[in-house]
């Protein structure tokens, strides 16, 4: 076994509860891809760690739908012996790591937790799974989320709620929130999300960790489960910045299977992400300070600010005039592309079918009435209103054009900074039950995540605080596209000052 995870696992499991637990330091992957190289640990051991946590942990956070267990320790058995006469190995030799659960995954099944696909297993892998096998990491198991990845709280599964490592009475976040929790709980150091409207970005912030949206087109969708085609984007949570850039590296890439992955070099992350950027201009939105901001996560973030003039860079105002409009056009761009992705799943194609019907139609809608949970219908119906001859340009043509608008304000304040910062959202994690029932208010909490997914640009959730009441904070760095790089260089400088 790892020697860190030993120590910090049996010494805390006796005296503090689960909770009290996180702010511990955890082991980042790069840190143990070092221990793998130097012999000082192997891939079975960091294996079997990952699944004792989970198994010792995972009762009461939820993170996993299934686990990997035997396929991943021969898997990290192989590795090693690999490694042990001097065969090459990939980046990630060894590394355990949590997939969520839109993403196929050859053999082994994939749910989008939802009823729909309970039983669904992918007889091909998605590109990024390619890519993970290819640097020889380990898969240990698929994570929850919101049911087809709606939603921002990880309540929406059709199997489980997620609670958050930090307190067990809050949300994750979502909808990778399985990811998220995987990560803050130490269960594994890295792990996968997908992002279309913050959903990799806003969990890490609740849970503490590092998360990291692409630009559209830097990371194949191809295999992952499409929700809004024009805004999935797949990207890492991490507990450190570095290690998020590792990943990165690894999942970034043309694939000719995605139309629209772009075909760019991917720069080596991980081996500049600790230059530090000369002349850093950081940009903040009037737009983003606004009423319904929790005075403690206006004080982390420009406290946050205070670390950059610290590191001499210069804080530039700016603003983002249609940012007021982002969460009426997310909602119906989303819906609208949802209602068409969702339309393959009728029991015959694809799916859940009813045992009980009387004729084909009612085979259709009884095996969707019961395949999908209530959030995925509202989306459906929301986006089928939206495309409905009649509505189509008041809505959904509107809201593209709005969309355009997004992206220029974003184009124009780039010409004046290297990267936005803002809060990642408005409050801490909030509440189990808080917002479930309320779906507006629950988008309305992705005021300052979805406006990255219009305009199709990169952004990072990385912690910056605690609330009074010991919950994470996250700051979300934001650049111009195919800006990883700056990107992550910028947080990595505020990551080693704070
Ligand atoms: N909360 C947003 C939604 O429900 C974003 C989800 C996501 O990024 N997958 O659509």
């Amino acid at each position: 076994m790892p020697h860190g995870f030993v120590c910090r696992e049996s010494c805390f499991e006796l005296v503090m509860p689960l909770s009290l637990q996180m702010p511990l330091p955890m082991t980042s992957a790069v840190e143990l891809l070092g221990q793998l190289e130097r012999g000082e640990t192997t891939a079975v051991a960091l294996t079997e760690a990952s699944l004792t946590t989970i198994q010792s942990r995972d009762s009461q956070i939820g993170a996993f739908l299934s686990t990997n267990a035997d396929a991943a320790l021969a898997q990290a058995k192989a590795i090693d012996d690999r490694r042990r006469s001097g065969q090459p190995v990939g980046k990630l030799a060894g590394l355990p790591i949590a997939i969520k659960d839109n993403m196929c995954t050859m053999g082994l099944k994939t749910t989008c937790a939802s009823r729909m696909l309970q039983n669904f297993v992918p007889p091909y892998d998605a590109h990024v799974i390619e890519q993970l096998k290819t640097a020889d990491a380990v898969i240990v198991g698929k994570t929850n989320l919101d049911e087809f990845a709606m939603g921002s709280s990880t309540e929406n599964s059709a199997f489980q709620v997620t609670r958050n490592p930090w307190s067990l009475e809050h949300t994750v976040g979502g909808s990778s929130g399985g990811s998220a929790a995987a990560v803050a709980a130490n269960m594994t150091s890295v792990s996968l999300g997908s992002d279309t409207g913050g959903s990799i970005r806003q969990p890490a912030g609740f849970c503490g960790v590092v998360g990291l949206k692409p630009t559209y087109g830097r990371v194949s969708r191809y295999g992952l489960v499409a929700y809004a085609s024009s805004l999935d984007q797949i990207g890492p949570f991490a507990t450190d910045v570095a290690s998020a850039a590792l990943l990165l590296e690894v999942i970034a890439g043309h694939d000719g299977r995605d139309s629209t992955s772009v075909d760019r070099p991917v720069p080596a992350y991980s081996a500049t992400v600790d230059q530090p950027l000369a002349n850093l201009r950081v940009g903040i939105a009037k737009e983003h300070f606004v009423e319904g901001l929790d005075p403690e996560v206006e004080a982390a973030t420009r406290k946050a600010l205070d670390v950059y003039r610290s590191l001499g860079a210069e804080i530039v105002e700016l603003s983002l005039p249609h940012s007021k409009y982002a969460i009426a056009t997310y909602y119906l761009i989303a819906a609208s592309e949802a209602s068409s992705n969702l339309a393959r799943y009728d029991g015959v194609h694809y799916g859940h079918r009813a045992a009980e019907f009387s004729n084909m139609i009612d085979m259709y809608s009884a095996s969707r009435g019961e395949g999908f949970g209530a959030e995925v219908k509202r989306r459906i119906m929301l986006g089928n209103y939206s495309l409905s001859a009649g509505y189509y340009d008041a809505y959904y043509l509107k809201a593209l054009k709005v969309r355009r608008l997004i992206r220029n304000d974003f184009d124009a304040a780039f010409a004046k900074c290297d990267v936005i910062a803002s809060p990642i959202a408005s409050t801490p994690a909030f509440k189990l039950g808080a917002l479930v029932n309320d779906p507006l208010a629950m988008y309305l909490s992705d005021i300052y995540t979805i406006s990255a997914n219009l305009a199709g640009i990169p952004g990072i959730s990385i912690p910056c605080g605690l609330s009074s009441a010991g919950l994470p904070i996250g700051l979300q760095l934001q650049a111009g596209p195919f800006e990883e790089d700056k990107l992550l260089r910028a947080a990595r400088m505020f990551e080693r000052a704070s």
